[in-house]
């Protein structure tokens, strides 16, 4: 079924292939929620396979009051990123590493998942069916969300009887639109995940109980909060939904992935492409008083792809770091979204076409 362009009068062409797209102004773009015209639904039951998939026009869905997402967060969430590249062609980033994480997710909460194949399957027919919403070249991507939830009824603590696998997509621009970098203020009163605990999967249950910190931070204008490790206080975990490093000289540390912090995709990117360009990196603990003494500072995620830290505050005291066009965040970055956006050779085996 071709996408219905009737909500776009002034739609307009774009590129040699008479492309149409919606009218979005696409300089204007935030990282927040542009509908499209399509989501992938597939559902199974306890015991089963995912099977009958489906492309439906994307809006609310029903679901049991007593589903075991509404009422024990027996839920996961995923995210990625399309890119149009110049010529038209649409490109993945590392989609089966999403469908990796998911699964791992979907262990842990006791839930089924969609095989590998389904997944990138369903995020590929997420994109097509929404590709005019795929910004031009150069103009920002289109995020697709996965979500994986318990959709039966459960009255009593326990998995759900049927689970639904959903995915949606949005044409997104800058995370953090109106800052070049971020200011960062440390944690002092709650904690993101502990050992033991679900830190390191993408648990829709996670992201609630960092809303209270987050909005205290942003009232006091900071772009996101830093958390500490629960057990001591000393080292540093991670954003609200980002990864960490410090840099010090040709150094690069960065907290390990061992179930608290989330594994990130753009975390593990950025890791090897450091390693290709040189820099020495370290998976370590990384004490906050480290954090402090770096040259530099950065954080990474699908969202916000790399960015710089200029500055972080700590039991009142605010440390500014260098965020200059030559940092190393700058360089890690211009690789990583060139290799992202098919600028650059993938030499990795990174990118998946979609089209
Ligand atoms: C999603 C997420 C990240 C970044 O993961 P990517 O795979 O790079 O997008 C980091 N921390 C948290 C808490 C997250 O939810």
């Amino acid at each position: 079924m071709a996408p219905s362009l009737e909500n776009s009068p002034e739609g307009n062409t774009y590129g040699n292939n008479d492309r149409q797209y919606p009218d979005v102004n696409w300089e204007e773009m935030g990282f927040s929620l542009t509908p499209t015209d399509y989501m992938y639904v597939m559902k199974c039951s306890t015991g089963e396979d995912f099977s009958q998939e489906s492309l439906i026009p994307y809006g609310n869905i029903e679901l049991s009051p007593c589903s075991g997402i509404l009422n024990y967060g027996q839920g996961l969430f995923e995210g990625l990123k399309a890119y149009r590249k110049e010529d038209g062609q649409i490109l993945l980033f590392r989609p089966e590493q999403n469908a990796l994480r998911m699964k791992a997710g979907a262990e842990r909460l006791c839930m089924p998942s969609p095989s590998i194949e389904q997944f990138v399957d369903a995020v590929k027919q997420t994109v097509l069916a929404n590709e005019r919403w795929v910004p031009p070249f150069g103009k920002g991507s289109m995020y697709v969300r996965p979500l994986l939830m318990g959709s039966g009824a459960i009255l009593g603590v326990g998995p759900a009887p049927e689970y639904t696998f959903l995915v949606y997509a949005s044409p997104v621009g800058s995370y953090h639109k109106h800052q070049r970098s971020l200011n960062l203020v440390v944690e002092e009163k709650h904690h993101r995940a502990s050992s033991g605990g679900t830190g390191g999967i993408k648990a829709v249950a996670n992201y609630s109980p960092v809303l209270n910190a987050l909005t205290r931070a942003k009232a006091q204008g900071f772009s996101d909060v830093l958390f500490l490790d629960a057990a001591t206080g000393k080292y540093i975990d991670e954003g609200s939904a980002c990864n960490i490093f410090s840099v010090k000289g040709n150094t690069i540390s960065t907290p390990p992935a061992h179930g608290i912090i989330l594994p990130g995709i753009t975390r593990k990117s950025i890791i090897k492409i450091a390693l290709t360009l040189d820099y020495q990196v370290e998976e370590r603990p990384v004490t906050i008083d480290e954090l402090m003494d770096a040259d530099e500072a950065f954080c990474t995620g699908t969202a916000m792809v790399v960015a710089s830290i200029s500055s972080v505050t700590h039991q009142g005291r605010r440390i500014e770091y260098k965020t200059q066009a030559d940092a190393v965040s700058q360089k890690l970055r211009e690789t990583l979204t060139g290799i992202q956006m098919g600028r650059l050779e993938d030499t990795m085996g990174w990118v998946v076409e979609v089209n």
